[in-house]
């Protein structure tokens, strides 16, 4: 069975800390310390927890000053320096961190998570382990039709009937798990086929290792908006850690890489022809429906003539 009370974290992090109870010399991020190994909740099932981290800030400056040069070493201009770099797409220095989170999510966020390939990934087998009881099933509020506006994603309309919604989707997980221990126990069907009668909302778990510069990537894509909600769960948990664990790396990344919008250069020039004072609509612009209703919703501007 799954590997993931907290008594077994619990005793995980005794055996670790008498195993290696000598004082490091590395950089240590004293926020990041004092979460590592507890899992922080996410969705109904899930948890992400630290297990392993490399690298603070600190390593970041320290890496680009081998190209910049020694400077100074005061707090602030080690805030100026990652500022800048991040700014400026210089992205090696950030390749110096690494993380190993320990996460457990249902299998379609995994398909998401797994398409990211500039981690290390180790994941549950359930060839060699039989499976938990334990399915995602939405929260009522999640429960919305489909948006009309983006065929990938939902709107924020609720539907009539979640409440029957919620009992189909616990209904037909009790069931799909009562056949699959049927098949495994009656039937005595290979747990590597058993499991194939289970729904992608079914958990699992894995170790995800990936360096910060990827990492940042991942968090643009899937904290952002346009990702769905239950893998942006997960992204803005490890935003919250990335805000422990290197403080000014997670305020230029908010500042230059999140909350930022890329211009065409037809958006530019109506940005520049808006300043001069000109009223422009989409049918002036230039821009498809769907692309100036981005740049409008961005900047706030309306249709009118
Ligand atoms: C909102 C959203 C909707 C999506 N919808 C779909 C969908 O409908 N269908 C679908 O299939 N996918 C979909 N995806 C997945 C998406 O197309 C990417 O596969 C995923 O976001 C991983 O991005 P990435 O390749 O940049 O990341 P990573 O795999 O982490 O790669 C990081 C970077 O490394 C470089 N890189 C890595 N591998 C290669 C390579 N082999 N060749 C060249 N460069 C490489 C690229 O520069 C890449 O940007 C969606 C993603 C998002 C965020």
């Amino acid at each position: 069975m799954h590997e993931s009370s907290p008594e077994l974290f619990e005793n995980e992090i005794e055996k670790n800390r008498k195993e290696c109870s000598m004082t490091t010399m590395r950089t240590t991020s004293p926020e990041l310390e004092s979460i590592l190994y507890k899992p922080i909740s996410v969705l109904d099932h899930g948890f992400i927890r630290v297990v392993d981290y490399m690298g603070t800030d600190s390593s970041i400056v320290q890496a680009a000053r081998v190209s910049y040069g020694a400077g100074t070493k005061k707090v602030q201009e080690d805030r100026g320096l990652i500022s800048y770099l991040m700014r400026h797409g210089h992205t090696t220095p950030f390749e110096m961190c690494e993380i190993k989170l320990h996460i457990k999510l249902p299998i379609f966020v995994a398909r998401h998570w797994v398409r990211h390939r500039t981690a290390s990934i180790n994941e549950y087998s359930a060839r060699y382990s039989v499976l938990s009881n334990e399915f995602y099933i939405p929260e009522i509020e999640q429960l919305t039709k489909q948006s009309e506006m983006n065929k990938q994603g939902k709107s924020s309309e609720k539907i009539a009937f979640a409440e029957e919604v919620k009992k189909i989707l616990s209904e037909s997980s009790t069931n799909a798990y009562e056949k699959y221990l049927y098949m495994l126990n009656n039937l005595q069907l290979t747990r590597e086929l058993a499991r194939t009668v289970l729904p992608v909302n079914v958990y699992t778990e894995m170790y995800w290792k990936i360096d910060l510069h990827n990492l940042m990537h991942f968090l643009r894509l899937r904290a952002d908006s346009h990702a769905q909600y239950e893998i942006r769960c997960y992204a803005n948990v490890i935003l919250e850690i990335l805000k422990k664990w290197l403080p000014f790396t997670y305020e230029a990344f908010v500042n230059y890489r999140q909350r930022t919008v890329t211009l065409s250069q037809e958006c530019t020039n109506l940005i520049k022809r808006i300043i001069k004072g000109e009223k422009i609509s989409q049918e002036k612009s230039g821009l498809s429906k769907g692309e100036w209703q981005e740049f409008s919703s961005i900047f706030g501007i309306g249709s009118e003539e």
